[in-house]
């Protein structure tokens, strides 16, 4: 077993790791046996000089994350021993073998015991983020698993994280997304419950699609009929899609990006041709609900993360407060709003809270029909619940 440089915790901070959860904080650190670079492996103890876990380390409130509880080496073997545990799952819960759905997340940071990595496939391609310079150190041995566990399954393995590792390490270190195997196809086809999708990894947002709504956009889908549906903070139309599918009356999808406009309104093309019940609007979100018609019978409020840090809470709660107040004000009597948040800082109940303080404004008798989150394969890890990130509400609006 190689020995890694030994960090000590100081008394009674080693209760966390030895619960599983896979982070430990700077403050928590009495010694080094030296300053560790980033990325480095790192082995940890308690203060009794007990080992704890073995991790990356990296600067920052964060200082280790943690991807083993017993001595290991991080050698080809343990990369491909995650990635086919990750493969395995994806298979128990029917999608790596599915044939109406070709997307999904193989590996969900944390919630796969892999702090710092994600891995999106979209049908022969999969996509590699690091959030970490631990797992961006990795890459290339990460990439050799996925051929290992896939083999000629996935063609192309596409390294995208000059947005995810700090700016700093970036320029410092000349790092740029490229084709690790394989080669752009032009393709960029994700299918999802059979409805087909452009998803741009290179030049989309995040690995190119929001993967973690398929089961919530699904749902909608049965509520769609014969309905007018708002489909607000639309990005590449998914929402809308299915509402169109479930037979919708009318469908308008709106984004105050002109790029995701022009996607939505590609991918509507691509499964519908030129429906005319589908419109698309690029404008921003409070303007829009300001100035639109109480018309709509169906809501879909989707906002991107508006707490990315825990000191941005107060006024992202304000946020959500906000929108949910225009869409109470103006959905038609006997609506449904779909009303979600993607901050990771923002629990349940915070959110919960929000949406209950803008149904009260508006003073309409309001019920839960349904309490979302994400999807089996975004698993959150039950000694790591922070990694529920993804909360939803489907309201009937009297
Ligand atoms: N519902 C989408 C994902 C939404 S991501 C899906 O199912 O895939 C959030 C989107 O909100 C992004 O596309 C972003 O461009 C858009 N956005 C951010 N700020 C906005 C604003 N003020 N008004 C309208 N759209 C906004």
């Amino acid at each position: 077993m190689t020995k890694h440089i030994k960090i000590t915790l100081k008394p009674k901070k080693e209760e966390s790791i030895l619960r599983f959860h896979p982070w430990i904080f700077s403050g928590a650190i009495a010694k080094m046996e030296r300053q560790p670079q980033e990325g480095e492996i790192v082995d940890i103890y308690s203060a009794n000089n007990d080992f704890c876990g073995t991790g990356h380390f990296q600067l920052g409130s964060i200082a280790m994350r943690v991807l083993s509880f017993s001595q290991t080496d991080f050698n080809q073997d343990f990369w491909t021993k995650k990635i086919q545990a990750s493969y395995d799952m994806r298979c128990a819960i029917g999608l790596a073998n599915s044939s109406s759905t070709n997307s999904y997340r193989l590996v969900h940071g944390e919630g796969d015991s892999l702090p710092g990595l994600i891995i999106d496939i979209y049908d022969k391609t999969a996509v590699m983020q690091a959030h970490s310079i631990g797992m961006h150190l990795a890459h290339k041995e990460i990439a050799k698993a996925l051929s290992n566990v896939y083999g000629d399954k996935i063609e192309n393995i596409y390294y995208k994280s000059a947005t995810t590792l700090p700016p700093y390490y970036v320029s410092q270190e000349n790092i740029e997304d490229y084709y690790i195997k394989g080669k752009d196809d032009g393709k960029y086809l994700a299918k999802e419950n059979d409805i087909l999708f452009h998803a741009d990894w290179i030049k989309g947002q995040k690995t190119g699609f929001f993967i973690d709504q398929r089961e919530n956009r699904h749902l909608l889908e049965y509520y769609a009929k014969d309905k007018t549906v708002l489909n607000m903070f639309c990005y590449t139309g998914g929402f809308s899609l299915y509402a169109m599918r479930g037979g919708a009356k009318l469908v308008h999808s709106v984004d105050s990006s002109a790029k995701a406009i022009e996607l939505t309104k590609d991918n509507v093309a691509l499964n519908f041709k030129n429906d005319p019940r589908h419109d698309a609007f690029a404008e921003d979100a409070f303007k829009f609900l300001n100035e639109m018609e109480t018309q709509y019978d169906l809501i879909v409020l989707d906002p991107p993360a508006f707490a990315k840090h825990r000191d941005a809470i107060r006024h992202a709660l304000q946020g959500y407060k906000k929108i949910n107040a225009k869409a109470f004000e103006k959905i038609k009597p006997g609506g449904i709003l779909f009303t979600f948040s993607c901050s990771q800082a923002i629990n349940k109940d915070q959110f919960r809270l929000a949406v209950f303080s803008a149904a009260a404004m508006s003073k309409r008798n309001v019920r839960i029909l349904h309490q979302l989150t994400q999807p089996a394969d975004h698993p959150i890890g039950i000694y790591h619940p922070e990694g529920e990130y993804l909360k939803g509400l489907v309201l009937y609006v009297e």
